[in-house]
């Protein structure tokens, strides 16, 4: 189902009304400052719109995991850094209950920003008596923080069954229209590439894009046990062990499906990089780690990624934050990127995975912002969040 969006509002019925954006400004801070401002720049499109039709912009947030009001997680840290992606002053509301007269007082195309909504317990408890002073901070609501869709938080939903009209913002529009409906129906070849530290973490998703895909090329740790499954050794690399069996009735649902690597590169330990060498997947040495995948195996994904018409990208081949062992992962990007060259829809998604593909985000169709927001949803759980905006 559709959800009704932004653009479904018409633009005249915007002007000197008072938005309440839910956007996900669960930055990292450095030394006091934002250290990646990509979430704020992601809810920065629904913003502009909403301000150029003259809407007065009030912006909710969650920031951290506080236990009640933490000065160290006060969103007032993020004002300046907000300013600056927005290109314009905006206003800090310390007391969302104390806050109604100052969204009032906005000028048209005016922005404020309520600190971290996980101050108050009435939050994360979904309780509808905080969702009503949180609605009354504006006169409807916008939904852009698919990152936080799959909590029922009252910022996320309980306030979208209290303030209508309840619409997706353009990020939102945009996470569900690549995770849902260009991976719900793709276009075909559809290929999975899933990697990452751990097979249990991902489980549903396997299963739940099995029935979809034409190939699930699977690197990373997640390899390890599946090489196990199989009977491969696989020496001191990370593996879950306690998952073989689940492995084993993954590769017998399966079949030709799943790919698995043809190599390895293999090391001592992570430090000691510089006697690392490839090695084939059934040759695992005792006495190492996997800590990529080689090039053979490069090849071999780069080639079935470069022939699909839709290409779905989870999870790290290797431990890409120590190079040299980011060879795989980078590999990838680059096959997905001339996979879209030739006209494939690109898809990213998984907070690692992202990271993974900083620089390589203007060359993919989308990089999902949702960490576990986007495996829940690929699993085909309903978003609370998602499931409170109205239908189109
Ligand atoms: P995402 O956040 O994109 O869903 P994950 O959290 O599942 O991805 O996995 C990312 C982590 O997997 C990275 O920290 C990376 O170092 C790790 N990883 C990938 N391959 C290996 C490997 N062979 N050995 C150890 N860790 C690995
Ligand atoms: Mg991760």
């Amino acid at each position: 189902m559709r959800k009704r969006s932004l653009r479904d509002l018409p633009p005249e019925a915007l002007d000197g009304q008072r938005a309440l954006v839910r956007v996900d400004f669960n930055v990292p801070l450095k030394e006091g400052r934002v250290a990646d401002d990509t979430r704020i720049r992601a809810a920065a499109p629904t913003v502009k719109y909403l301000r150029d039709k003259g809407a007065r912009v009030v912006l909710l947030s969650h920031f951290g995991r506080p236990n009640g009001p933490d000065p160290t997680l006060s969103l007032k840290h993020i004002v300046r850094d907000v300013e600056r992606v927005l290109g314009t002053p905006v206003e800090f509301i310390p007391d969302p209950a104390a806050g109604v007269a100052a969204t009032r007082r906005l000028p048209r195309g005016g922005v404020a920003l309520v600190e971290n909504t996980r101050f108050w317990s009435g939050e994360e408890g979904n309780d509808p008596g905080f969702a009503e002073t949180l609605a009354a901070l504006g006169d409807f609501y916008v939904d852009d923080a698919f990152g936080s869709a799959h909590r029922a938080h009252a910022s996320t939903e309980a306030v979208a069954r209290l303030l209508k009209p309840a619409v997706a913002g353009f990020l939102m529009e945009k996470e569900l229209r690549y995770l849902g409906d260009a991976l719900a129906t793709p276009r075909r070849p559809f290929v999975a590439v899933l990697g990452g530290a751990k097979i249990s973490g991902k489980i549903d998703v396997i299963q739940a894009l099995l029935p979809r895909v034409d190939e699930i090329l699977v690197g990373g740790a997640m390899a390890s046990t599946f090489f196990l499954a199989i009977g491969f050794q696989v020496g001191g690399s990370l593996v879950e062990r306690d998952r073989e069996e689940v492995a084993q009735s993954l590769i017998a649902r399966a079949g030709a499906k799943l790919i698995l690597p043809r190599g390895a590169v293999v090391a001592p330990s992570l430090a000691r990089a510089a006697e690392r060498r490839a090695v084939s997947s059934d040759r695992i040495p005792a006495d190492c780690a996997i800590f990529d995948i080689d090039e053979a195996t490069r090849l071999d994904f780069r080639a079935r990624i470069v022939r699909a018409k839709t290409v779905f990208w989870n999870g790290p081949m290797g431990v890409f934050e120590t190079p040299p062992f980011d060879a795989g992962t980078r590999a990838i990007a680059e096959a997905m990127v001339e996979a879209g060259k030739r006209g494939a829809t690109t898809v990213v998604g998984g907070g690692d995975s992202a990271a993974a593909v900083a620089g390589f985000e203007d060359r993919l169709t989308h990089v999902s912002t949702g960490g576990g927001a986007a495996l829940e949803f690929l699993e085909g759980k309903p978003l609370p969040g998602v499931a409170a905006l109205e239908d189109a």
